[in-house]
């Protein structure tokens, strides 16, 4: 009997002795003899319960769940690559994806089969070891519900469950698949579709129910996670984030408790709170905890004019998983304004402090600071910044609440950015707890934001609604001031201590919107980057120790797990999300892989073709990525004839109408068309594009309901104009 044989026969003989599951498909994948066939077909694909996800140490060759553990700490026990080897780690094999969109997605592998869900909302299933597929799903979202989404048309996973695979979609369906087939079990609709949501997040199941929350607090709508019957999709309850009209009953005593922290109409802006990412379940103490998002719009002076607390925005709250009902919360962002957002994953850890072992929550959201909270009662035991923070000095532990700077709540025009700023310290790019190092790894960005009130601000249906000034916002001209900010803009992989607060080690990125992180027991810890490199660095010090090119940014999570007792790494590559499409300039200038320098560019029509595929490792792994084809853009614009006033019109319309998908002033990321290279600057296309849709399949939506074509010529003379400008700068560096 072999190793392997022997590996194999020791974890059935466990899982058996647990009583956890019936033989798994790599038992099937493992007998070589002709009833092997029959056996597999027999054998229950994704047979995953609530028992097999709490003891998910003792089969650490799988990884069943988001954070593999319900504690979601993202640390893999296996080690048999482990700092010693880790320089024959190489790519097992690859699978390219049908789509160039960005790619956030931790995937999951269950018995020798790997799900995951892809841009548009797609579900992918491959053999582990192989990368052959084994069945793919797509939703069919329509292309023209994109302009719901503030952060591209990204999915961060899929939950597995008794056989089902469950995937929320971008347009607001719960939906779950037969793990085996791919083939549509049942899906329904957990929005109103008259208001903007999206579903972005990856659904947890705890006791036979699937949890999803979903996004859209930057459009306009009202927070809520909601649970569904995994057998059947029926509605088991709902918990809303912030209240809703007063003059209607309240849905909750939790939302009458909430109301009192409101002020003016709220109800009528929405109100925000989306729980669009961190779902957690402790099943010891049985509790669920979500961390809910920003205000709706982000200005409270406009939804809650005479202030308040404006419960329960950026706030982790504690639910009971069999009702929803309210347990407990922890506002980390009372009177929330900056789209600091505490939706950033949490994770459950016992840490020894003060001489006791404590449950304690860890988090590091948006507005910068670490806090670890007691898990049972939502108490507050330490808050430290692990980033620069100059909206806010510290977090006093009397009152739980942050010391706010005179500058914090942007009183006039920021004279310079403030930091953190919507993008966060630390975004959905999920940490990883090794209770081995007893670190936590962080990918933290550090930028800052350009606040400002914007006095004329109306509510509308196609555009951001935050209630800020997007010129005053956007990336100033004036070379000076657009290098010291750009000098400011910096990704770093922190490793930081949760018991004495504060930095161990760190690497320093030339930009923000590196990967989510992966710690192993073989003292490593994983991060894909944005500049478009796997890597690998030693846990307990943070020595680089290996890297491999991805021909693109990575910005999801990686996982590791076993088949038939060999070891993999799996990473999705493919840039994307809210930083690329939405800060175009400040993505060329630090650092990130952006297709437009790398990848293939048609110039015709300014489309740009991102590279989103599957990359597994392994040791000794020999696959190769084929060569990439680089094509230099060449921008030749038409001359610009507009005057100054035309000009500023089309920045304030493009700044609200067009910024968050094709770059800040007009310098596209990378993953959607820049349009200072659109070939349709000169021709009707142009408003065939922009007011009627054309390519509304692609997102592009018709405009014509809320821009007329005299808004459309402002703009595109905006373009032309900023086109115009960025040649004139490059020939001033030649
Ligand atoms: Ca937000």
């Amino acid at each position: 009997m072999d190793r392997r044989t022997i590996s194999v026969i020791a974890v059935g003989l466990a899982m058996a002795v647990a009583g956890l599951y019936a033989p798994s498909s790599a038992f099937a994948q493992g007998a070589k003899s002709a009833g092997a066939k029959k056996r597999a077909s027999a054998v229950k694909a994704a047979a995953v319960n609530g028992k097999r996800i709490a003891q998910a140490d003792q089969e650490p060759g799988n990884w069943m769940s988001q954070g593999r553990t319900y504690s979601e700490q993202r640390f893999s026990p296996l080690k048999q690559i482990n700092e010693k080897n880790i320089g024959e780690l190489g790519l097992a094999w690859s699978y390219d994806l049908d789509t160039h969109r960005g790619q956030e997605a931790t995937p999951l592998v269950v018995d020798g089969t790997m799900y995951f869900s892809t841009a548009w909302s797609k579900v992918v299933a491959l053999d582990a070891a192989s990368g052959k597929l084994r069945w793919e799903y797509d939703p069919k979202v329509p292309g023209e519900w994109a302009i719901n989404a503030c952060c591209d048309v990204v999915n961060r996973g899929v939950a597995v469950w008794e056989g089902k695979v469950f995937v929320g979609t971008l347009d607001g369906r719960l939906v779950a698949l037969d793990a085996a087939t791919g083939k549509l079990l049942w899906e329904t609709l957990t929005i109103d579709r008259n208001w903007r949501y999206t579903i972005t997040g990856a659904p947890r199941v705890v006791k036979g129910k699937v949890l999803i929350g979903n996004g859209g607090a930057e459009m306009g709508v009202r927070g809520y996670v909601s649970a569904y019957d995994a057998a059947t999709g029926k509605m088991a309850w709902r918990f809303y984030t912030v209240p809703g009209d007063p003059s209607k009953p309240f849905e909750s005593p939790a939302m009458e408790k909430a109301a009192k922290t409101w002020t003016g109409e709220w109800w009528k802006y929405g109100a925000g709170g989306t729980a669009w990412d961190a779902i957690v379940y402790d099943p010891d103490l049985d509790l669920v905890y979500i961390g809910t998002g920003n205000g709706s719009p982000w200005d409270r002076r406009v939804r809650s004019p005479q202030g308040g607390d404006n419960l329960y925005l950026s706030s982790i709250v504690a639910l009971n998983p069999d009702t929803g009902e309210y347990v407990w919360h922890y506002q980390e962002t009372p009177g929330e304004s900056w789209d600091f957002t505490a939706c950033q994953p949490i994770i459950i850890a016992d840490l020894k402090l003060d001489g006791r072992t404590r449950r304690v929550l860890l988090h590091a959201p948006k507005n910068g600071f670490f806090y670890v909270l007691d898990a049972k009662s939502g108490e507050l035991i330490s808050a430290t910044a692990y980033t620069k923070t100059t909206w806010a000095t510290g977090v006093d532990l009397k009152t739980g609440r942050p010391i706010e700077t005179p500058v914090g709540r942007y009183p006039g025009t920021s004279p310079e950015p403030t930091q953190p700023g919507p993008l966060g310290g630390h975004n959905w790019q999920s940490m990883s707890y090794s209770p081995l190092t007893g670190l936590v790894y962080i990918p933290v960005h550090e930028s800052g934001f350009l606040y400002k009130s914007d006095p004329e601000f109306t509510p509308k249906k196609l555009a951001f609604n935050t209630a800020t000034d997007g010129v005053a916002a956007g990336m100033p001209q004036d070379p000076k001031i657009k290098k010291a900010i750009l000098e400011g803009i910096k990704g770093r992989l922190v490793a930081w201590d949760p018991v004495q607060q504060k930095k161990v080690w760190d690497v320093e990125r030339p930009g923000p919107w590196n990967g989510g992180i992966l710690s192993t027991a073989g003292n490593l810890v994983f991060e894909g980057t944005a500049s478009g490199n796997f890597e690998a660095y030693r846990a307990n010090s943070g020595e680089k120790l290996w890297s491999a090119p991805a021909q693109t940014g990575i910005i999801a999570a990686p996982i590791s797990y076993t088949v038939k007792g060999e070891q993999y790494v799996a990473v999705l590559a493919g840039l994307g999300g809210a930083f690329p499409p939405n800060t175009g300039e400040v993505s060329h200038k630090r650092g990130l892989m952006l297709p437009l320098i790398t990848g293939e560019v048609s110039h015709k029509s300014g489309l740009m073709h991102n590279v989103s595929r599957m990359l597994v490792f392994k040791l000794n792994g020999k696959a190769t990525l084929p060569p990439r084809k680089v094509v230099e853009p060449v921008l030749n614009p038409p001359p610009s004839t507009a005057s100054a006033e035309e000009i500023h019109k089309g920045e304030k319309l493009f700044q609200r109408y067009c910024s968050a998908c094709h770059g800040d002033v007009a310098v596209g990321g990378g993953v959607l068309p820049d349009l200072r290279y659109s070939g349709t600057l000169t021709d009707d296309t142009f408003y065939s594009v922009v007011l009627d849709g054309i390519l509304k399949q692609a997102g592009m939506i018709a405009f014509g309901k809320e821009l007329s074509k005299e808004d459309a010529t402002l703009i595109r003379e905006y373009v032309i104009y900023r086109a115009n400008q960025s040649v004139e700068e490059s020939k001033q560096k030649n």
